[in-house]
Parts: structure tokens; C-alpha cells; sequence
């Protein structure tokens, strides 16, 4: 019999949020989820999920959310144009719209059950049952993230990753034919283009002239494109109190493609502490500190083997050395990806 005294309280309908509502719904626990947008709707993000095992999805409970979406196994790195590394994932990424998936685990989180109100702003109040699953924390960061889907751009690989001077853009597929395009790149106050024209004026700035030119005539699908500024990077900062999960708790650079699949392992992490809370087996104040300490011992290598790496991609001598690397063909890309993985 579940315990409607002890009720889950989700504030942020992402993918930690709702991952996390359909595993505590399938285990029998009341749960709400405050969500301030609506859904379907595109947000910024690469949508090539690497890292997750089928197990977590599986223990989840949304495992057939993805039985049609792209597995991608190529890739390739360029510069200004020019491709210098080509390689291939041992494990297939996940290819699929947050148009899609967010709304597609939306609805499968209300037809079991979770009382789910969108178009609600949550406060980030510590109460027992909390969980503040809100995503991104505004601040005054260095990055503006801009995505959009489109047709019509040849590709060599299944993700393309571009390096510029300013930032990095991936390539990759979606359902329908729609490609991807998403780039993380430091705010320029200098660039003056407005909505879409930001993604190929921050293109063009970073020295990627003519992706800039094929991203503007492609055909660019309705409503794709969104842009989010001004956020930071690794760890967030925490407050006092209050259990938070996936981005909300920390953010690991994009071009890992591994964001995700952090939300859904932080998520996963946080079952077996909550059911316990609920069924009155430990206080919150334990259940707090177990999902902490879980978070913190799965994900810290690679928050931190990633905080290293980015400057990599973003410095000029750190990008000349990656080409150099990979032109003798001694680019580390396995130990790269089993760090950040
Ligand atoms: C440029 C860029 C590219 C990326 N590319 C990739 C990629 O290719 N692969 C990958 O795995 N990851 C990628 N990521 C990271 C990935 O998008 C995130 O890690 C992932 O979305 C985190 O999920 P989440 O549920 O924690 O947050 P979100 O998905 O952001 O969900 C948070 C939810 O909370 C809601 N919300 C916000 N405030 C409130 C409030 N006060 N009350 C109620 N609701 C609220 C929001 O509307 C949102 O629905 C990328 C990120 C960026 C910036």
C-alpha cells in the first residue's frame, strides 16, 4: 500500500525529472511534477545520448521511449571545414528529438499515474519529498547554447563535431531526416545577429565560414530553433537542504554527449533512497545524503576529467595539438571516452 503521506515532489519536467516520476509511479509512490514550460516543445540540446546503459533505461521504466529512435556508431572531428579524425563508438549513441522524447515520457509519466501540472514555476524550497530537477541555473556564465533542426546538409559521419575558435557545433541525426545542429560557444557581445541568424554568425566567428554558409540555406525545420544564455559549467552551486538531480546539480560540457545520460543515472540513483524514505524505512534528511554521496561517487571522475578536456577544444594550441595528435594517429579516443563516460 503506498504511503500518500510520504509524497514525491518533482519540480522540473526534464529528463531527470520525469525519468525519475515514471520509476517512482512504477513502483507504486504518489508523485507530482511541477513543470514551468509545456510540451512538445524543442530545446537546446544535441539529442545524441552516449553513455547509458539499457539497464538504467530499463530500470526506469522508459526503455521503449527509444525503440525507434537513431543509433549512431560514426564520427568525425573538423576544423574550419576539414576533417581530422574519424572514428567509431563501441557502443551505438541514441539519436532522438526533446521534442519527442520529453513529451512522449510526459505522457507516459501521466498515464501511470503522476499528477503532472505544466506552465508552473516551483520555487527551490528544501521540503521533505522535494526534488528539484529544474535543469540550467541562470547566472552570468560565459556560454550561449543554440540548436536547430534542419535538411539539406551533407554528412560525412553520424555526428559530425565542428571545432572553431569560439566553440563547437555537432551534426547529428534525428527522426525524420532532421539533422541536429547544436553548438556551445562563449558569448560574443561583438556578434549583433538576432534568432536564428546567431547560429551561423557564431559559425562564421569561430572561423567555420562555410558551415555557416550550408547551415543558412538549409532547409531549418519550424519552431526549432532556441538558443539559452548565460550559464556555467560543472558542479552547481548548492543549496542548503534542497536534493537535486541532473543538471540542476551539475553540468558536464556537451561535447561529451553525455548530459543525458547523467540525468537518467542520477535519476536511477535516486530510486532506491526514495522508496526507502517513503516506505518510513530512513528520514529525508538520510535520503538526501545517500542520493548526494551516489551522485557524487558515480559522476565526480568524469565532471572532472571533462572540466579538463574542454579547454582542449576551446584554446587554439589545445586544438592544434588534438590535430597533431590525430594526424600520427595517437588521439587517445578510448581512455577519452571511457573518462567522461
Ligand atoms: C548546447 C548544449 C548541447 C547539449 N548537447 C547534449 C547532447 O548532445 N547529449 C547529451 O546527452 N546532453 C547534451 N546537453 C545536456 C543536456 O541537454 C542536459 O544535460 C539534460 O537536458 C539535463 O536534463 P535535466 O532534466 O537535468 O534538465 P532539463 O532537461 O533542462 O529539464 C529541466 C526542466 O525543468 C523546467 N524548469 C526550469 N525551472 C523550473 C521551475 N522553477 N519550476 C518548474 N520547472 C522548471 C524546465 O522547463 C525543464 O523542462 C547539451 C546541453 C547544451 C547546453
Amino acid at each position: 500500500m503506498s504511503d500518500l503521506t510520504r509524497s514525491i515532489t518533482i519540480s522540473g519536467g526534464g529528463l531527470a525529472g520525469l525519468s525519475l516520476a515514471i520509476a517512482l509511479r512504477r513502483r507504486d509512490l504518489p508523485v507530482r511534477i511541477f513543470e514551468s514550460g509545456s510540451y512538445p516543445r524543442h530545446r537546446v540540446c544535441g539529442e545524441f545520448i552516449s553513455g547509458v546503459a539499457d539497464e538504467t533505461l530499463e530500470n526506469l521504466g522508459i526503455a521503449h521511449a527509444f525503440s525507434e529512435c537513431r543509433r549512431h556508431r560514426s564520427f568525425s572531428w573538423w576544423q574550419q571545414g576539414r576533417e581530422f579524425h574519424q572514428g567509431q563508438l563501441d557502443q551505438p549513441a541514441l539519436g532522438i528529438s526533446r521534442h519527442h522524447l520529453d513529451y512522449q515520457l510526459a505522457t507516459m509519466a501521466q498515464q501511470i499515474g503522476c499528477a503532472l501540472q505544466t506552465g508552473h514555476r516551483s520555487k527551490p524550497a528544501p521540503f521533505d519529498g522535494h526534488i528539484w530537477a529544474a535543469g540550467r541555473r541562470p547566472c552570468d556564465g560565459p556560454w550561449i547554447g543554440l540548436k536547430a533542426h534542419v535538411k539539406g546538409i551533407k554528412k560525412a559521419s553520424d555526428l559530425e563535431m565542428h571545432l572553431g575558435a569560439n566553440g563547437y557545433l555537432g551534426l547529428a541525426e534525428v527522426e525524420d531526416g532532421w539533422v541536429n545542429a547544436c553548438g556551445l560557444f562563449r558569448i560574443d557581445r561583438s556578434i549583433r545577429a538576432k534568432g536564428p541568424d546567431l547560429l551561423s554568425a557564431y559559425l562564421e566567428a569561430g572561423g567555420n565560414t562555410r558551415l555557416a554558409t550550408d547551415i543558412r540555406n538549409a532547409i531549418w525545420r519550424d519552431d526549432s530553433f532556441t538558443a539559452v544564455a548565460g550559464f556555467s559549467l560543472g558542479r552547481q552551486p548548492e543549496i542548503p537542504g534542497l536534493l537535486c538531480l541532473g543538471d540542476a546539480e551539475s553540468i558536464i560540457p556537451p561535447f561529451t554527449g553525455n548530459g543525458m545520460s547523467m540525468a537518467f543515472q542520477a535519476a536511477e540513483a535516486a530510486i532506491s533512497p526514495l522508496v526507502q524514505w517513503h516506505d518510513g524505512k530512513i528520514p529525508w534528511a538520510t535520503t538526501v545524503s545517500e542520493i548526494k554521496a551516489a551522485l557524487r561517487s558515480q559522476f565526480s571522475l568524469r565532471l572532472q576529467s571533462a572540466r579538463l578536456l574542454h579547454p582542449f577544444l576551446l584554446k587554439k594550441s589545445g586544438r592544434t595539438l588534438l590535430r597533431a595528435l590525430a594526424g600520427c594517429r595517437a588521439l587517445p579516443v578510448r581512455p577519452i571516452l571511457s573518462l567522461i563516460r
